[in-house]
């Protein structure tokens, strides 16, 4: 088999939406599982739509998900420069030479002729197509005298080059995921290959590049298959061998009505970015939002691909062993943002008491708070089960760091009987007694105290929740009692006692 290149093409236009990171991860995976190599190959023939910033978000965001760049404008080779408008040089030659083969010509059209043209065609209920249907009546090198369009030429006039479509032809050609093709070319327009600012479009630009960096497959999302016959058009033009093509489902909405945009996040509360995005329109990302790379990684990868099996969690490495285009579906697929947490949920679990603990402690220092670790690993150890992400642990845990300053009424109402007060006054000195207050002995002290005195286990231990959290909610009571201590647990009955009645 050929050597395995395979590479991820974006635009620098804004912050790169994750149908784009998936479509870098497949092609990572792909490559990994043959051994092959991955390359960046940054797309910025379009200057108008550059947008600063764009290029170093595209790199940080493979860099967070652990997809490795092994050629590229940070990292080099021998197929460089992998930027576009570095290579600006090498495009024209091309243009030129599919022109010499009576393949592409030149067109001094202006925008407001084929404006103009456009609209009039619309009127009468058509779409205008530049193409063999009308080219010898426009302003191009087909329709014009030799000695005309190269007087225009020499004279300065702006021009581009386009391909000649010709007319009339079944092509056909075959996708890795989508199977055979067939295209008649009279339904395809000529389109620009290089522009007058003499910058080529992406088609040309494209195809030189895949040609001249030894490409051998092209794995780029479903909305750039209709440039696919004219692409194998380019290729067949320039007698070069054509890559092998996958084109990827897109993702969808979460109702599954189309394409997943950044107004379905911002509507639902999600991101569509993998980084947060800090210039013009602000926009959230997955790291920002606590999501662990793995677990984002993991959910991207099945949305379009299935292993085939039962088996969901998989790491990077496990899912490049697995991975294989012929299990890439054909049809949309629909992004399901409570899946995505799921994941994460998932993955947070496999993590260690003490990893959490680390990253928790930096949040509960925002609170104002400073523990160490051994303290928190414990703490992390009793309510990790219950969160999806880290910054959760601070909405299960504030209770820990601080005494209630308010008894939730309705709690209050519901669980604070007549002799409440009493059977907690009695609580404490009987925890008051205890010298060691491990979850296991205090829990046997107080049990035998509710036996003895024949009280309701449910009714004392609802009445000392409030007391030590102030609510209803919470990890085991012992638990509790056991990570404040002592001096704490009695000074909060007190406090409790005096505010919510003796
Ligand atoms: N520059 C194109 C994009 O932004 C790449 C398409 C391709 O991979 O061929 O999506």
């Amino acid at each position: 088999m050929t050597q395995v290149r395979v590479r991820f093409a974006p635009s620098p236009t804004g912050p790169l939406h994750i149908g784009g990171v998936r479509t870098a991860l497949y092609n990572y995976l792909f490559a990994k599982k043959n051994n092959g190599t991955f390359i960046l190959r940054i797309e910025d023939t379009d200057q108008v739509r550059f947008v600063e910033g764009a290029e170093e978000y595209i790199m940080e965001s493979l860099e967070w998900c652990g997809i490795k760049v092994e050629e590229g404008i940070r990292e080099g080779g021998k197929f460089g420069p992998y930027r576009q408008s570095d290579r600006k040089a090498i495009y024209r030659q091309y243009a030129d030479l599919l022109v010499e083969k009576g393949d592409a010509y030149f067109a001094f059209d202006t925008a407001e002729e084929l404006e103009k043209l456009r609209s009039s065609y619309e009127k009468q209920g058509f779409t205008f197509i530049y193409n063999a249907s009308n080219r010898e009546s426009l302003n191009n090198s087909i329709s014009l005298e030799t000695s005309v369009w190269k007087k225009k030429i020499e004279g300065g006039e702006p021009y581009v080059i386009r391909y000649k479509m010709p007319p009339g032809e079944e092509i056909s050609f075959s996708d890795l995921i989508r199977g055979n093709i067939v295209v008649n070319t009279s339904t395809l327009d000529d389109k620009v290959l290089f522009k007058s600012d003499g910058m080529p479009t992406y088609h040309l630009a494209n195809i030189v590049d895949d040609h001249l960096m030894e490409i051998s497959h092209v794995i780029r999302g479903e909305e750039w298959l209709p440039s696919l016959p004219l692409h194998v058009m380019i290729y067949r033009s320039l007698g070069w061998d054509q890559p092998l093509f996958a084109h990827l489902p897109l993702l969808l909405k979460p109702d599954g009505k189309g394409k997943l945009s950044k107004r379905d996040g911002d509507k639902m509360g999600f991101p569509v970015f993998p980084l947060y995005w800090p210039y013009g329109e602000t926009a959230k990302g997955y790291r920002e939002e606590g999501y662990y790379p793995e677990a984002f990684v993991n959910m991207l990868a099945f949305l379009g691909w299935n292993p085939g099996t039962e088996q969901e969690i998989f790491s990077i490495d496990e899912l490049s062993e697995s991975f294989s285009m012929d299990r890439v579906g054909k049809s949309g697929s629909r992004f399901d943002p409570e899946k995505a947490k799921w994941f994460n949920h998932q993955y947070l679990q496999t993590k260690t008491d003490r990893e959490i603990a680390m990253e928790f402690r930096e949040i509960l220092r925002t609170h104002g708070f400073n523990y160490d670790i051994i303290n928190l690993e414990k703490l992390v150890g009793l309510v990790k089960e219950r969160v999806t992400f880290v910054k959760e642990i601070w909405d299960q845990t504030d209770f820990f760091f601080k005494a209630p300053a308010t008894y939730d009424p309705e709690v209050v109402k519901k669980r604070w009987k007549e002799d409440s007060g009493l059977i907690i006054s009695e609580l404490r000195s009987v925890l008051e007694k205890a010298d060691d207050f491990s979850p296991s002995t205090t829990e046997s002290i107080v049990k035998a105290w509710i036996e003895s005195k024949g009280y309701n286990t449910g009714a004392v231990m609802n009445a000392f929740r409030l007391v030590i959290v102030g609510a209803s909610r919470g990890p085991h009571m012992f638990d509790i009692i056991n990570w404040i201590g002592k001096t704490e647990t009695l000074s909060r009955i007190d406090k409790g006692l005096s505010i919510i009645g003796k």
